[in-house]
C-alpha cells in the first residue's frame, strides 16, 4: 500500500512538471531505482514474513507439542504426588518400626552384654571346677595306687595270719531249727560262752545234763548266709593271690551242709557259698586284671556212670601228691569257664549226676 501511494504521488509529479522533463527522467530513473529497491525490500519483507509465518507454525506445533507433554507431565504428576503420599506414609510407618527396632536391638544387646557377663562368670566358674576335677583325679590315681598296696599289704598280712592261726580253720554253723521238720528246741542244748577269751569262738552242748565245751576258729550261732561268707570271702581273696584253698562243709544229714554250699539260689539272700565265692572271683579277677594279673579259671569235675551204663563197674580215680603240695586226681574233667554263667551251668549238670 505504501508503494502505491508513492507511485501515484510520482505520476502527479510528472504530470506536474512537463518542462522539467529531462529532470523528471532523471527523478524517474531514480524513483525506479527506488521502486526496484522497494520491491527488492518488500520482497525482503515478504520473505521474512514467510519465514516468521514458519516458524509461527512450528511453534504452534511445538505449543501444542509442549502442552500435550505438559498435560501427560501434569498426570504423572499427581500420580507421582500420590505415589509421594502413599510412600511417605509408609515412610512414617517404617520409621515407627525403626525405632521399635532400635529399642528392641538396645534391650537385646543390653541382654546380651547380661548374658556374656553370665557366660564369663559360668566360664571362670568350669574352669574351677575343671581345675577341681583335675585335682579330684590327681587325688583319685593317688589313692588307688595307695589301696593297690594297701591291698597288697592286706593280703600279706592276711596270709601271715592265717599261716600264724594255722592253715586249717573250722567253723561251727548252727542250723536254725524249722518248726515243721524239727521237733524241740535248742536251748536246753546249745548255749554259748559268754567269755572274752571264747566269745564267738565257743560252744557248750549239754547232753543227759553233763555239758561239753568246744572251741572252733568261728561259732556262728543261726548266722545268715551273708554272715558265714563274710569269714569265707578271705579265704577266696588268699586263692585269688595265687594260695590254695579248699572249703568244705562236714555234718550229718540235714544239718545244712548243702544249703551252706548251694543254698536257695532262687533267693539272694539265701544264696550259699559257692555261687558266692564264684561271684567274688569273677569280679575280683575282673578289677585286678585291670591291674595287671592275668586268671585262668578251670572247673574239675568228676562225672560219674550208673552202674548199668558203666558194665557194673564203678569207676576208679588215681589220686596222687606231688612234693610241691598238689594233688592230682587223674581222669578229671577239666573244663575251661569264664564267666559265672558257664561255671552255674556245671554246677547244675554236676548236682543232677549226684
Ligand atoms: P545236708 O545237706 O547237710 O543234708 P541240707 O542243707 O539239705 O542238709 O538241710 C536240710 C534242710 O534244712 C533243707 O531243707 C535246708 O533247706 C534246710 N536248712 C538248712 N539250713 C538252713 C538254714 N540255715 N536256714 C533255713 N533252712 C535251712
Ligand atoms: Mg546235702
Amino acid at each position: 500500500m505504501e508503494s502505491l501511494t508513492i507511485i501515484s504521488s510520482v505520476l502527479m509529479i510528472w504530470f506536474l512538471s512537463q518542462s522539467s522533463q529531462q529532470e523528471a527522467m532523471k527523478q524517474k530513473e531514480e524513483l525506479k531505482k527506488e521502486v526496484s529497491c522497494l520491491r527488492s525490500e518488500l520482497q525482503q519483507i515478504r520473505d521474512s514474513r514467510d519465514n516468521l509465518s514458519v516458524q509461527v507454525q512450528r511453534l504452534t506445533s511445538e505449543f501444542d507439542n509442549y502442552t500435550e507433554l505438559t498435560t501427560k507431565s501434569i498426570k504423572n504428576l499427581d500420580k507421582i504426588t500420590i505415589k509421594t503420599i502413599a510412600l511417605e506414609e509408609t515412610c512414617a510407618s517404617q520409621r515407627e518400626k525403626i525405632q521399635l527396632l532400635q529399642h528392641q536391638l538396645a534391650a537385646s544387646n543390653e541382654k546380651l552384654k547380661r548374658a556374656d557377663l553370665i557366660t564369663i562368670k559360668t566360664m571362670t566358674e568350669y574352669e574351677k571346677q575343671k581345675n577341681t576335677i583335675i585335682d579330684l583325679q590327681d587325688r583319685l590315681a593317688e589313692a588307688e595306687l595307695q589301696i593297690i598296696e594297701a591291698e597288697k599289704l592286706r593280703k600279706k598280712l592276711h596270709n601271715t595270719i592265717l599261716e600264724l592261726t594255722g592253715n586249717i580253720q573250722v567253723f561251727y554253723r548252727v542250723r536254725l531249727l524249722l518248726l515243721d521238720t524239727d521237733s524241740g528246741g535248742t536251748d536246753d542244748v546249745v548255749s554259748y560262752p559268754t567269755s572274752l577269751e571264747y566269745l564267738g569262738r565257743g560252744i557248750d552242748l549239754t547232753h543227759n545234763a553233763q555239758k561239753y565245751s568246744f572251741t572252733f576258729d568261728k561259732v556262728f550261732n543261726e548266722a545268715s548266709q551273708e554272715d558265714v561268707f563274710v569269714e569265707i570271702s578271705q579265704l577266696v581273696q588268699s586263692a585269688l593271690g595265687g594260695y590254695k584253698v579248699c572249703i568244705f562243709a562236714y555234718g550229718q544229714t540235714g544239718s545244712s551242709k548243702t544249703y551252706t554250699m548251694m543254698g536257695n539260689t532262687e533267693h539272694a539272700e539265701q544264696k550259699g557259698h559257692i555261687p558266692r565265692s564264684l561271684e567274688q572271683i569273677f569280679q575280683t579277677s575282673q578289677s585286678l586284671q585291670c591291674q595287671g594279673w592275668k586268671y585262668k579259671m578251670q572247673v574239675s569235675l568228676i562225672l560219674t556212670f550208673s552202674l548199668e551204663a558203666s558194665g557194673g563197674l564203678s569207676k576208679q580215680y588215681r589220686i596222687k601228691h606231688d612234693t610241691c603240695g598238689n594233688t592230682i586226681v587223674f581222669d578229671l574233667t577239666i573244663i575251661d569257664v569264664c564267666s559265672i554263667k558257664a561255671v552255674s551251668f556245671l554246677l547244675q549238670q554236676a548236682s543232677q549226676s549226684r
